[in-house]
């Protein structure tokens, strides 16, 4: 599967990415309403790249699989050709992906970050005029969350209520550990929360390096530390451990500082309780510009933020590791569009603007949200949308993957 193309080239990755002029980009369908917002994703790509280069720039797209279209050519779920070609060609981009009942897979998505190594979550959560929002100022949102995505409460170690050996583990903390507020051992359950160093520190690296090369002005480290000392406390103290140790941040009244060393801009960098940045995110967004935080607050946080500027529909995101990057869909597989030509396919739009970016093919991007951008303000948009503004008819999703087209200039 993996060198059936023939044409296009790979792109490389030694210190850096190296991104050919006609790179070969994997992507994966999507089960459910992937076969609606995939092409009009491919579709629009084209033309934005196509736009901004002409005849000297392309994608060489090659199809892999995983869910349920791989598992009926298959047999697999997630065959281990489609982990091969992401690691070979460094960048893919997916649709969404149903969890199948009883395979054995938790999750699909969970499966492809970890069996890649892909440890951080980026999802960029920006206001697009005329998107119907429930904030009277959502064009104050525009928040980076850079959520970990290899450990916490997330890894899976978990022990039912009433198994033997929850009930030798519980009674194991409660005599030896002197944990004297189980009250119930027979009938409790019980999950590992596993927030290391390492882990921590590469993500918080990631979201300072971001923070520079992106020219924000701050950075939060969002924990719950108050309560949980030693995992989300300990995250906290190891992020401002890099931000010292290998960004020479110096103490100021609200946390640390970094000068930028493109453009001598000071970056401030603070910690906020996690309960407290769910109510500052609605009442001040405009105070936050980075937030890198771990796996669980990650994933209620790019949610909520997501809401703010119009919903899932047309939030983005990217999983990334230091040399592979995939992009996806923020939302499900919505099955009561499947098939219909109806969902939105803003989410997987945008996250192909990512990575444009993440190639450095930052004018065929720019097109692109030049697209997006015109075609919203113009009120030509999909059901999910048009049924929140007053007299405007939804699009199909073939039919916004146009407008969006013709809007490019
Ligand atoms: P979902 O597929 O995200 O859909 C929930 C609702 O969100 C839809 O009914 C629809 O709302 C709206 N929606 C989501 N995406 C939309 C789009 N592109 N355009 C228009 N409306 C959209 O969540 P779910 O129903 O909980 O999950 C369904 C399946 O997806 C499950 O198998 C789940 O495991 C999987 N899933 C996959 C991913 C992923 O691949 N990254 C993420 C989450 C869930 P209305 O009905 O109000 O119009």
């Amino acid at each position: 599967m993996v060198d059936s193309v023939e044409k296009g080239q790979q792109i490389q990755w030694t210190d850096s990415i190296s991104v050919p002029d006609f790179p070969i980009i994997p992507y994966i369908e999507g089960d459910g309403i992937g076969s609606d917002i995939t092409p009009a994703m491919l579709k629009v790509v084209n033309h934005a790249v196509s736009k901004a280069y002409g005849d000297k720039r392309a994608i060489e797209w090659k199809e892999i699989f995983a869910g349920q279209k791989a598992f009926d050519l298959t047999g697999e779920w997630l065959p281990q050709d489609t982990i091969d070609a992401i690691e070979k060609y460094h960048v893919a981009i997916k649709g969404p992906l149903t969890t199948p009942v009883g395979g054995g897979i938790r999750s699909l998505n969970v499966a492809l970050r970890q069996k890649l190594g892909l440890f951080i979550c980026q999802r960029p959560v920006q206001y697009f005029e005329g998107v119907p929002s429930p904030m009277m100022h959502p064009e104050k949102v525009d928040i980076t969350v850079f959520r970990e995505n290899s450990e916490d409460i997330y890894i899976g170690i978990e022990f039912k209520a009433g198994d033997t050996e929850t009930k030798r583990l519980l009674e194991t903390l409660k005599n030896q550990y002197a944990v004297d507020n189980i009250a119930r051992p027979e009938n409790t359950g019980v999950g590992v929360k596993l927030i290391s160093e390492h882990a921590s520190k590469r993500l918080v690296r990631q979201a300072l390096q971001y923070a520079i090369s992106q020219e924000k002005e701050h950075v939060a480290l969002v924990h719950k530390g108050n309560i949980m000392k030693y995992t989300e406390g300990a995250f906290c103290h190891w992020g401002y451990d890099v931000a010292v140790e290998e960004f020479a941040a110096k103490k100021v009244e609200w946390g640390y500082e970094i000068e930028n060393p493109n453009n001598g801009q000071k970056i401030l960098v603070t910690d906020v309780i996690a309960d407290a940045c769910f109510q500052q995110v609605l009442l001040k967004p405009e105070n936050f510009d980075v937030i890198a935080t771990m796996n669980l607050n990650g994933d209620y946080l790019s949610d909520a933020l997501a809401a703010q500027i119009g919903g899932i529909g047309i939030a983005p995101g990217a999983n990334l590791s230091d040399r592979d990057a995939l992009f996806e869909a923020t939302h499900g597989t919505a099955p009561l569009y499947a098939g219909k030509n109806l969902a939105n396919p803003s989410s997987l739009i945008l996250s192909a603007e990512m990575m444009l970016r993440h190639m450095g093919w930052s004018e065929a991007a720019d097109k692109l949200i030049q697209g997006m951008r015109l075609s919203l303000k113009a009120k030509e948009v999909t059901q999910d949308f048009a049924r929140h503004m007053e007299g405007v008819e939804g699009l199909s999703t073939s039919d916004f993957a146009q407008a969006i087209c013709r809007h490019m200039r």
